[in-house]
């Protein structure tokens, strides 16, 4: 087979990879809501099927970058992607983990902070709060222009920043179960890790169900560190008795 067949079958494989996983971990998690806090999303329906089929056309624009730096790095040796784990000292391992999170955390503030000005908001991030409220299936609803500056993150630090092979994949499953119960409309994480000490830094549920509220404050992904270095952390909401 020739590259270009294989890094187009890569591109496919890929973007199934991410839209199945999407389908999978928001069904879970929208399944723990119903069994939890049944009629939470009552009347939602419509808006359901919109955060899926805007969810699903991100998956590819996802998959296929993806795709095309997963063949390189198994081909080409494109990648700084390691799966020997003793390539580097074992105490890298966390500080590989945080270093992503930070990385793509410093990315998603300063771009989401910018889609919040009139014209990036009208055309681009409108989409994804069209939910109000959002659901466990918001996780990947933005329009293909915003998905495309989320889309580039994890491939560009894979190119730069050396990662084992399991950190990497601790790093995506952080993503992908933080995008969805960040919109899933409750707090499923215990106390400590949105009040107290440790709390004050970390990004939930409750933090992020306020900016979807206030829309200016809270741009923050995993870490409050940009929201409050920049004045715009405006605290953890909280969700109406239930
Ligand atoms: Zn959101
Ligand atoms: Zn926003």
């Amino acid at each position: 087979m020739n590259a270009a067949s294989a890094i187009l079958i890569s591109a496919i494989a890929m973007t199934l990879i991410v839209g199945v996983r999407y389908l999978i971990v928001s069904g879970a998690f929208a399944l723990a809501t119903r069994w939890r806090f049944p009629g939470l999303y009552a009347g939602l329906d419509p808006q359901i099927r919109r955060e899926i089929r805007w969810s699903l056309a991100s998956a590819a624009i996802y998959g296929i970058p993806a795709g095309m730096v997963a063949w390189g790095w198994q081909n080409r040796g494109w990648t700084q992607i390691y799966s020997d784990i003793h390539a580097w000292p074992l105490w890298y391992l966390p500080l590989s983990v945080l270093f992503y999170l930070f990385a793509h955390d410093t990315w998603f503030y300063w771009t989401h902070r910018w889609m919040h000005r009139p014209r990036p908001f009208r055309i681009a991030h409108a989409v994804h709060h069209a939910s109000r409220p959002p659901t466990a299936w918001a996780a990947m609803a933005f329009h293909p222009y915003e998905a495309l500056t989320g889309a580039v993150v994890i491939p560009l630090l894979v190119f730069s920043i050396p990662i084992h092979v399991g950190a990497l994949g601790l790093v995506l499953t952080i993503m992908t179960v933080m995008g969805v119960t960040n919109h899933m409309g409750w707090e499923i994480f215990p106390r400590f890790m949105w009040r107290g000490h440790l709390g004050a830094w970390l990004i939930t549920a409750s933090h992020h169900q306020r900016h979807h509220e206030q829309y200016r404050c809270n741009y923050g992904l995993y870490f409050r560190f940009w929201d409050r270095f920049c004045g715009t952390d405006r605290g953890v909401g909280s969700f109406d008795e239930r």
